[in-house]
């Protein structure tokens, strides 16, 4: 009977030593594994988060103030447009004879065309530069010229006005193409000033003109580079001017 007894004691404590050993396996460490080897059952709060997207979103994060922040910081480091047509250092722009008809007091205007103005439109854009392509914000520009007869108005403004170059250094005109007079090809005349700078005075000429051979007063650097589109002429010209 005490043997009986004590054998089922040892088969109890044996059975009771082999629960206990299997509840301290440790939390971590080597994971239960399904068959396929995966992890099983593990709560969401224990998973670990997979190394790659962990990493990407560090880097997602990292990046994401730069990213917010690249608007202004762009508009921070932009830099003012450059005429791709400039190579510093460039001549200055040649002067030409102011001729008879400038007049003083223009009204500041940007477009000369009045209602019901004969001729062609033509729209003139560009930069005023200084010697090393840089653009002169500010600059005075005065433009002044007969209208498509050939006719200059000595009494009032007609076809007269002057306007500053914006922030980037740009202006644009708005005018019509001049016509010919006694002696003269077509062109405007233009005084630009930097400010600070000596005064500029001279003219734009007009591509394809037969009377630009025959003008003595012509200069082939000075002529616009027209486009026509629409019934209308287009022409880009950039100042080159001293600044002091
Ligand atoms: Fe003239």
């Amino acid at each position: 009977m005490k043997i009986r007894t004590a054998i089922i004691l040892t088969i109890i404590s044996v059975l009771l030593f082999s629960c206990s050993s299997r509840n301290e396996l440790p939390d971590t460490g080597d994971q239960p594994t399904t068959a396929a080897g995966e992890p099983t059952n593990l709560s969401p709060a224990t998973q670990p988060l997979p190394d790659l997207p962990a990493q990407a979103t560090a880097s997602a994060l990292a990046a994401a103030p730069t990213l917010s922040a690249a608007p202004d910081g762009a508009s921070s480091t932009q830099e003012t447009p450059k005429p791709a047509n400039c190579t510093a250092p460039a001549d200055l722009t040649p002067a030409l004879t102011e001729g008879p008809y400038w007049k003083e007091g223009s009204p500041e205007r940007t477009n000369l065309i009045d209602s019901g103005m004969p001729g062609t439109k033509i729209t003139i854009t560009g930069y005023v530069l200084d010697g090393e392509c840089q653009p002169v914000p500010g600059a005075w520009i005065d433009f002044w010229q007969a209208d498509s007869n050939g006719n200059y108005d000595n009494n009032g403004y007609i076809l007269r006005g002057h306007q500053f170059t914006d922030a980037d250094g740009r202006y644009i005109l708005e005018t019509v193409v001049p016509g010919l007079y006694s002696g003269r090809t077509e062109h405007i005349h233009v005084k630009v000033q930097a400010p600070g700078g000596p005064e500029l005075t001279t003219q734009f000429f007009f591509p394809d003109v037969a009377a630009n051979l025959s003008d003595r007063i012509f200069e082939p650097s000075l002529v616009l580079s027209v486009e026509e589109r629409g019934g209308e002429q287009f022409a880009e010209f950039n100042f080159i001017v001293a600044t002091r």
